[in-house]
């Protein structure tokens, strides 16, 4: 069996092997992507001291990193169940989509997260080219720029009105015939000057040459279709928790994240969690590995605390 057996490869995971690997601990991380979401990224500009880099260059030297010190990386390998140890101190399983099992004396859950995307001709062609999904990250790339942002809850909004200091021109556009955002924050949108809001709109089209041109929506009331000429979408219709698997074995919110405590912990003893997959606040790289270095460090204090074998 392993000392830490993580489950996840992306920034948060990468973070708790490293770390707990340095305590000479016997490590094991299966992931179905290794590098995860950090793959699917195009130019970062917030990975603090390293002011610009690729997504695929990240994710292989994330992988590199792991690999120098004494990892065993299982890549290509779903979970799909989790056994919690039935005694303190006994072993957590997990099961794999193969059959396969393995065990570990403490467990780091860092399966991560996906935006649940509008599932429109253009959106996927023109991902990274104008299609976003993450203001704090994409949203100087349009400065002084018109865009979209897709979604009237309070991530959507929060969005609308982050980007409305950045870009020249935000049209929030909203399924609904309202917001659903907070009121504070509709105030807080209501008040700017360079943001307008669309209500019963569904966006049907992600239009583009190179890149995005524009989009189409169809007003619900009247079904008629128009056209809106920019140069970036921030879909904003909720970031999905990879912890479907986990529903029936530990504390997870309405939401689906799995809650930690400040150390990582969730709801069993020995098992541990970080990064996007969690109720961390903020979804951002940096933020992952801190997270997952917390969790390892936690996994640590937890393993030199039981009993001798
Ligand atoms: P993830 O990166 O999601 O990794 C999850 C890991 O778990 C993957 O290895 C995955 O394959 C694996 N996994 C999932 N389910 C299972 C399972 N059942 N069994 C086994 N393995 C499983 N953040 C920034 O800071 N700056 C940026 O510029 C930036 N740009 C982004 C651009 C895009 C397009 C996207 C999608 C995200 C961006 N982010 C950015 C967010 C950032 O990528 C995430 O916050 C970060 O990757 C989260 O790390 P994580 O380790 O928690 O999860």
């Amino acid at each position: 069996p392993f000392d830490v057996l993580i489950v996840g490869g992306g920034p948060a995971g990468a973070a708790s092997a490293i770390y707990t690997a340095r305590k000479g601990l016997r490590v094991g991380v299966a992931a179905e992507r290794f590098g995860g979401q950090v793959l699917d990224t195009m130019g970062i500009e917030n990975f603090i001291s390293v002011p610009y880099t690729e997504g695929p260059k990240l994710a292989a030297q994330l992988e590199a990193h792991v690999k120098d010190n004494e990892v065993d990386v299982m890549n290509l390998q779903r979970a799909d169940k989790l056994v919690p140890a039935t005694r303190e101190g006994g072993l957590h399983e997990v099961v794999l989509a193969n059959g396969a099992s393995l065990k570990g004396k403490t467990v780091i859950l860092s399966t991560g997260a996906r935006w649940r995307q509008m599932g429109v001709p253009g959106e996927e062609e023109y991902r990274n080219k104008g299609v976003a999904y993450c203001p704090h990250c994409d949203g100087p790339l349009f400065k002084g720029k018109r865009v979209a942002v897709i979604g009237g809850g309070n991530s959507g909004v929060e969005a609308a009105i982050d980007l409305a200091g950045i870009v020249g021109h935000v049209t929030l556009i909203e399924y609904d015939s309202q917001l659903r955002a907070d009121a504070v924050l509709q105030r807080k949108l209501g008040s700017l000057a360079n943001v307008q809001v669309i209500t019963s709109a569904m966006t049907t089209r992600v239009n583009g040459a190179e890149k995005v041109t524009g989009l189409t929506y169809k007003d619900r009331n009247s079904g008629e279709e128009h056209d809106i000429a920019l140069e970036g979408i921030f879909v904003q219709i909720g970031l999905v928790p990879n912890t479907e698997w986990l529903k029936d074995t530990i504390a997870l919110t309405p939401r689906g994240e799995i809650e930690i405590d400040s150390r990582g912990e969730t709801s069993q003893p020995g098992i541990f969690a970080a990064g996007d997959c969690t109720t961390v606040p903020y979804k951002q790289i940096v933020i992952a590995m801190g997270a997952g270095s917390t969790a390892g460090l936690s996994a640590f204090d937890y393993l030199i605390r039981l009993p001798a074998e």
